[in-house]
């Protein structure tokens, strides 16, 4: 990357993209929503389940017009959904702007492990234990989605549960490839503790992106 790129970056003119597409979206509160996706590349939160490892090196993503995506995803549906990697790794401000002149909801996913930036409608905060999330996120969250990967999953979905607001919806999810075993304990925590709901990766079931 050379330092042209590098400004335009830091301003958010540029982004690194990894993909974009329009799909429902498959998890959550807006399950079943259409939605266009922006993925940003960028993480080093480094979940060792993560399932979007290709995601993790910005270097790898071609560097967009922050302009043009916003116009490619919002001439598609007005729900837009930034996710990663980890998109606020990234300045938002004018990606977000230019999406909200355009008549768009924006969601975003996020381990909220760095700033907020940019204009944001619904934030899915789902805090990892090898990143937590800023302290700021916890109160705007609107859902908590929590990846149960071990048993350990459901004490750290309790503490993380503490720090959001009241009207945040409180989600657990298996880790995909631990389905078929954490299922059945999200359906029995769940039933000991009905504040939580469970959330299913629908998208793959449909094999739908
Ligand atoms: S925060 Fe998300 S993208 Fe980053 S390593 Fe964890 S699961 Fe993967």
């Amino acid at each position: 990357m050379d330092l042209t790129e590098e400004i335009l970056l830091k301003e958010g003119k540029m982004l690194p993209v990894m993909e974009h597409f329009y799909t429902l979206q498959g998890e959550g509160h807006h399950t079943g929503k259409a939605a266009y996706f922006i993925r940003l590349g960028g993480c080093d939160v480094g979940c060792h389940w993560c399932d979007v490892k290709e995601s993790w090196d910005p270097e790898l993503h071609p560097l967009m017009d922050t302009v043009e995506i916003a116009e490619i995803a919002a001439s598609y549906c007005k729900t837009i959904v930034l996710t990663g990697g980890e998109p606020l790794m990234w300045n938002l401000e004018i990606l977000t702007k230019r999406l909200k002149e355009l008549g768009c909801q924006i969601h975003i996913e996020t381990s909220g492990a760095y700033d907020m930036s940019g204009t944001l409608d619904w934030i899915t905060l789902s805090p990892k234990k090898t990143g937590l999330p800023k302290e700021g996120i916890y109160k705007v969250a609107n859902e908590l989605k929590i990846i149960v990967f071990n048993n350990h999953d459901f004490t750290f979905a309790e503490e993380q549960a503490a720090k959001v607001s009241e009207n945040c919806k409180l989600y657990l999810q298996s880790e995909w490839s631990k389905r078929n075993e954490m299922y059945p304990k999200i359906t029995d925590f769940i039933l000991a503790n009905p504040k939580w709901q469970a959330s299913v990766q629908t998208h793959k079931y449909l094999n739908i992106p």
